[in-house]
């Protein structure tokens, strides 16, 4: 008897591409990588890769014959390019999730509508849409932020009443912003969901975040401080979204949580998550796995802790002293394979478990 394996098309080659296809390896199910660029770190742990673009239909295509299914590791995918592939495979998540949040105007409208609390915010367009909101809101300053391709605190800019707007405005180079009002908040936390094509949903407990020059340093679990209260409406959010977008896959949401100890929503991710890599280690089921289960038609996994945990990102430099790692107890290393050290560049994270 033979039994055939699937293979799982994702879209993007980063480390969340590698660890999805790692897991999926385990589960043995295979995974074609698509990225534009070479040796990325997801093609080298499958030897199944096509290097093209997104554009690229005929690439596409045949990449679609080859695969059961497809799903992507980052959001800016072009909706073109999902919707091309629809017509040949399933792809999960669905696009309605990548529509709203590749668009911070779509996503904040979104999360408003189904009663998701965000920051204060406006539609930008030019420097006077920036003088006008601030009057409006009495306000003091604002965070503004291009719509589309913004990630680790790029593409926004912090903007006083002192400052000019033209420049605030020009420095942004485009045509559509969103102003935010300043939150002041007293930590920042993230809770990840995981829904199967059945529709079962588990999200793993809310973390708590601390970033370093707007990237990640530490995700702490569980998070200190955070109330069961709050940990407990964090996950409904979470759980709603999932099911106002049919969630089928993983998703992230990111919230603020104000020295009032009031939840605001920042921003959703339609993918596995940087705060969720500590799961690889603390939990039976990692949110890897989970992203694997729910598009390939498994059922959703269990995502219980088994102990408490903090990831530490290892950006740039840090990768170069990995000595004290290699020799602590209860660390467990994870490297992406890229080998150009970059300032700010994610190169691998380190989970310690702590009991
Ligand atoms: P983002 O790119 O939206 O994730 O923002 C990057 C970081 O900027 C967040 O993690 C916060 O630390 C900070 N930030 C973003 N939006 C706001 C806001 N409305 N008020 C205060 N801080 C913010």
């Amino acid at each position: 008897m033979t039994i055939k394996s699937k293979t799982l098309g994702i879209l993007g080659g980063g480390q969340l591409g590698r660890m999805s296809a790692m897991a999926a390896a385990r589960l043995g199910i295979n995974t074609h990588i698509y990225c534009p660029e070479e040796a990325c770190p997801a093609s080298l742990v499958t030897p199944y890769f096509t290097c093209a673009d997104y554009e690229d239909e005929t690439a596409l295509k045949a990449f679609a014959d080859k695969v059961d299914v497809i799903s992507f590791e980052f959001e800016n995918i072009p909706l073109k390019t999902i919707e091309f592939l629809k017509k040949h495979k399933p792809v999960y998540p669905d696009s309605k999730l990548l529509e709203v949040s590749q668009n911070r105007l779509i996503e904040k409208d979104f999360l408003n509508s189904i009663g998701i609390p965000t920051a204060p915010w406006a539609p930008c367009h030019n420097a006077a849409d920036i003088e006008v909101t601030l009057e409006k809101w009495s306000a003091e300053a604002c965070i503004i932020k291009t719509a589309r391709f913004g990630y680790d605190g790029k593409g926004q800019i912090f903007h006083r009443v002192s400052d000019k707007t033209e420049d605030s405005w020009s420095t942004l180079n485009t045509d559509e912003a969103v102003i935010e009002g300043v939150i002041d908040f007293d930590y920042e936390i993230s809770v990840i969901v995981a829904r199967d094509l059945k529709g079962q949903a588990v999200t793993y407990p809310a973390v708590r975040n601390d970033h370093k020059n707007h990237i990640l340093d530490k995700t702490t679990f569980p998070a200190p401080q955070l109330s069961e209260d709050l940990a407990k409406d964090a996950s409904e959010m979470a759980h709603k979204i999932a099911e106002a977008v049919d969630l089928v896959g993983v998703l992230a949401l990111e919230l603020f949580v104000t020295k009032q100890g009031a939840l605001i929503a920042n921003e959703i991710a339609p993918r596995t998550h940087n705060s969720g890599h500590w799961t690889m280690d603390a939990c039976a089921v990692s949110q890897f796995e989970n992203h694997v289960r729910t598009v390939c038609a498994l059922p959703v996994g269990d995502t219980t802790p088994h102990s408490a945990a903090e990831m530490l990102n290892l950006i740039g430099d840090d990768v170069i002293d990995l000595d004290k790692y290699l020799n602590m107890p209860n660390a467990h290393i994870h490297l992406y394979g890229k080998t150009e050290v970059k300032k700010g560049r994610k190169m691998g994270h380190v989970t310690i478990l702590k009991s």
